[in-house]
């Protein structure tokens, strides 16, 4: 039987601030950030090409951008196409099985066949590398966001000046995560 939906944690993942592990001494000084507006940057998650782009070129040293888990479209599957290299030699949470360069994708099994996966944000460089496995191969639970807590709200996002596909988009501060499986947490 597929396992309980953590619906909790998953909330909590939008709101944990994990923050410790970034470094924001070394803003640009020419930050230009937007005080009063409403608008806010965020990543469509339907036209995110998992480019790399995010981990490197937002004005923080550690980007601002972490991946999502939207456990509610998550198949718990035990072969994540989102966790593991193509061509891992186990399905095992052995290092040079994982697709993750920083671990921060972690893994734990629930019940046979069923593993949950959660993101520790500390250690997620943005590179979408687990987004971009999880859409070739899943459903697509893995995908980026900006995290508004970290974000510093530039006039103008470095990375939405360089997003090949238009994912960089402005929201409303009053919804300001484009959050996949949102209409099922409702139901
Ligand atoms: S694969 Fe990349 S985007 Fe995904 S959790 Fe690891 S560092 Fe973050
Ligand atoms: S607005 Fe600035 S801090 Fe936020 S994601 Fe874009 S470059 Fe990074
Ligand atoms: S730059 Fe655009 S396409 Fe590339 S990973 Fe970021 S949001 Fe996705």
């Amino acid at each position: 039987m597929k396992p309980t939906l953590n619906r909790r944690d998953f909330l909590r993942n939008l709101v944990l601030l994990g923050i410790s592990g970034l470094a924001v001494g070394t803003l640009l000084p020419k930050i230009m950030k937007k005080k009063e507006s409403g608008l806010l940057w965020q990543i469509n998650p339907d036209k995110c090409i998992q480019c790399g782009r995010c981990a490197t070129d937002c004005v923080l040293e550690q980007s601002a951008v972490k991946a999502f888990h939207s456990f509610p479209i998550c198949g718990y599957c035990r072969l994540c196409g989102g966790y593991f290299q193509p061509d891992a030699p186990r399905l095992d949470t052995g290092a040079e099985n994982q697709l993750c360069p920083t671990g921060a994708l972690k893994r734990k099994f629930i019940e046979e066949p069923y593993y949950e996966y959660s993101i520790d944000e500390r250690l997620c460089i943005a590179c979408g590398r687990c987004a971009k496995g999880c859409t070739d191969f899943g459903n697509g639970s893995l995908y980026l966001q900006v995290r508004q807590d970290l974000c510093l709200k530039c006039n103008e996002c470095s990375i939405a000046k360089v997003c090949p596909s238009g994912a960089f988009v402005r929201v409303s501060s009053e919804s300001p995560y484009l959050i996949k499986g949102r209409d099922e947490q409702k139901s």
